[in-house]
């Protein structure tokens, strides 16, 4: 099978080929029609000039509905007046699947489509070059981040997304029956991950699914997101984590621009590589900020979706896509961040890119008496936790770690207006399918 290659390998030296593809779209002028046959990579014209083809072959090309797949074979001619530089004269043509009439939704037609509509017909969706392109550009974005994470000695690893107990507090966990006895579907890697670390396998990352019982519907929030989550024994101090962050982010964003090339021409996009080290804000300056323009926030509050836009926006008149949040107070972070004595602070960071939070993390509580006593101060039951904590009895190295929301990350390269317009199949509150 001959492919409809955008970079045009149809030659005119090619003489007779078989393409395939979805019948994008049939115009008939009379006495020549022509059909646009799109596959993944491209469109290629078949031109049906009516006097030279097979009068019952010229009916049924022209007669076919849009969408429908077929195989046309014919003779490679050059055209100056088709992008590829060639069309394709038929000789025969094999009808593979017809399509219904009509069209759920358009693939070409200049409509704007509800967001819901989209969703519904993802099939459909796709088949369009600039949202199709969103997917080749996630699938590079996530090999990109394993060969970041292998060049700096991490070991992948996949951990249990049935779990015993919620690493992310009792609010979002979704529950399952198993067999007669409580579990859950995993917020996250972060208990598994931090246990590994007591082990010797000393870098370990997953790029994996989470489950939120979000009730919110935001445009930065699903029930079930990608995360790619890393953990790294030995550190000295979060910003260990941070410069391995910033090092995996860069990898990704430098290479893309170069292999993505052909996808983001498709989405009319550049990348920026940001200016590394990224710049460090505290907690207590971006809660001034965010204040000073209006917003009810008080010592303690989460800044919010409207609070990140606004130090996003601060930040982009700096020119700064990407920077990390610093010394959150303790009370607002998991019991698992390590607390900066005496301070009311812990040694955690954020990172947000464009106004919006991407990752979460910070250096954790290696300790096993102070780990106990964190727990306790957030009211959770060190009995529920039990295997955890055996792996901080019998030895745990000083650790650290963060979770990329990989969604996030690809909606915000992209300038993707919602999470959902990179995920294939998203899940909220109110989607359940396809
Ligand atoms: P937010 O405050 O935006 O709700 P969070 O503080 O609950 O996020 P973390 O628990 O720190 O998020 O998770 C780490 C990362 O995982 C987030 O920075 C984000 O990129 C991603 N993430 C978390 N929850 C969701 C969600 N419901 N949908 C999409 N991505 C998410």
């Amino acid at each position: 099978m001959t492919s409809i290659k955008d970079s045009g390998n149809i030659s005119k030296e090619d003489g007779i080929v078989t393409v395939k593809g979805w019948v994008q779209d049939i115009r008939n002028l009379g006495g020549i029609s022509f059909i646009t046959l799109r596959d993944r990579h491209g469109t290629l014209q078949i031109t049906m000039p009516k006097k030279k083809i097979d009068p019952d072959l010229f009916e049924s090309l022209t007669r076919l509905s849009r969408e429908s797949v077929i195989a046309v074979t014919g003779e490679v001619k050059e055209s100056n007046q088709t992008a590829l530089g060639v069309e394709v004269i038929p000789t025969a043509f094999e009808l593979c699947s017809e399509a219904g009439v009509p069209l759920p939704m358009g693939v070409v037609d200049k409509v704007n489509v509800e967001m819901d509509t989209r969703l519904n017909n993802r099939f459909m969706d796709l088949r369009k070059p600039e949202v199709k392109a969103v997917f080749e550009i996630r699938s590079m974005v996530i090999g990109l981040i394993s060969e970041a994470m292998a060049k700096n000695g991490f070991v992948n690893i996949n951990t249990p997304k049935i779990v015993a107990s919620g690493a992310e507090g009792g609010a979002t966990l979704f529950s399952v029956d198993y067999f007669g006895k409580p579990a859950y579907l995993a917020q996250s890697p972060q208990l598994y991950k931090q246990m590994l670390m007591s082990t010797g396998l000393d870098r370990v990352f997953e790029i994996g699914p989470a489950f939120r019982a979000e009730h919110s519907n935001t445009n930065r929030h699903v029930t079930e997101f990608i995360s790619f989550d890393g953990e790294m024994a030995w550190i000295n101090k979060e910003e260990d984590v941070m410069a391995m962050i910033e090092e995996a982010i860069d990898y990704v964003l430098v290479n893309l621009k170069e292999r993505g090339k052909k996808h983001l021409e498709v989405l009319g996009k550049e990348i920026t590589v940001p200016k590394r080290p990224y710049p460090l804000l505290t907690y207590t300056e971006c809660l001034k900020m965010a204040v000073d323009r209006g917003l009810p926030l008080k010592d303690g509050d989460d800044l919010g979706t409207e609070g990140e836009k606004i130090i996003g926006d601060i930040m982009a008149e700096k020119g700064n896509d990407l920077y990390f949040i610093i010394e959150y107070p303790e009370e607002a972070k998991p019991f698992y961040i390590m607390e900066k004595e005496g301070t009311g602070l812990s040694f955690s960071f954020d990172l947000d890119y464009k106004g919006q939070e991407i990752s979460s993390g910070g250096q954790r509580e290696h300790r096993y008496p102070e780990l106990v006593k964190r727990m306790e101060k957030k009211g959770l039951d060190p009995n529920d936790f039990e295997s955890y904590l055996n792996a901080f009895r019998y030895g745990m190295p000083p650790h650290g770690g963060w979770g990329i929301g990989v969604d996030r990350l690809v909606a915000k390269i992209l300038d993707l207006p919602n999470v959902r317009e990179a995920i294939l199949f998203p899940r909220d509150i109110g989607r359940l399918s396809p």
